[in-house]
């Protein structure tokens, strides 16, 4: 017998202490996540949107835009979001530069979010997801966890927000789903103003994913 797995279903197999690729099961709960922020204009809509849905959610910030834009990212903060770690810079390919590199990346995001959360270590999502097995083994060792995702609503597509709405309202995300979006771009705000009370009514509790141990 010849069996395939892709990455994701490989991930998925891995203790989620480890690698997160779902969240908690409770109760309808779904998790938003977002990628490549704090943008100065579309951080802040999206930020009014899931407020004035009573949402909360995931925001995986890139270093060097929480050092431009930080009254944001404490804004991200402030309304009960959780942060995650996306790197300092996004390189283009994380898991070709030097484990001592990815991990430089890394700590000196930590170290911005630290001090607008004052929580030592966050969940860290590598840029596109580019993960390399030296990283992986140095995270089991130091018991950090790396978190994926389950639904792709690929909103980095440039489709028009029509087709995005189309697409994601075809299929839908399911119960402890963790959804991967940008806050980059304006999609997914025009997306989540027409699907989120969609999901809502569908029983959806919209939930930050838990913090990283201390
Ligand atoms: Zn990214």
């Amino acid at each position: 017998m010849n069996i395939k797995l892709s990455k994701q279903q490989l991930l998925g197999l891995l203790p989620d202490a480890l690698v997160l690729t779902r969240g908690p099961r409770s109760d309808g709960a779904l998790y938003l996540s977002f990628d490549d922020g704090p943008h100065p204009e579309h951080t802040p809509r999206l930020l009014d949107l899931l407020a004035a849905h009573d949402a909360q959610a995931s925001f995986f910030l890139i270093g060097q835009q929480v050092e431009r834009h930080p009254q944001l990212a404490e804004r991200i903060v402030a309304e009960g979001h959780t942060l995650g770690n996306h790197s300092f810079s996004h390189p283009l390919s994380f898991s070709k530069i030097s484990l001592r590199q990815q991990l430089h990346e890394i700590d000196r995001t930590d170290r911005l979010l630290t001090a607008l959360d004052d929580h030592p270590r966050h969940c860290f999502r590598p840029p596109r997801g580019s993960l390399s097995v030296a990283l992986l083994l140095h995270f089991a060792r130091q018991r950090r966890r790396i978190a994926y995702w389950s639904y792709n609503s690929m909103d980095y597509l440039n489709q028009s927000d029509a087709e995005v709405i189309a697409r994601l309202r075809n299929r839908p995300p399911r119960a402890a789903d963790i959804v991967l979006m940008h806050d980059d771009a304006a999609c997914a705000e025009q997306v989540l103003a027409a699907l989120l009370p969609e999901w809502q009514a569908a029983g959806r509790r919209l939930l930050a994913l838990p913090r990283e141990a201390a």
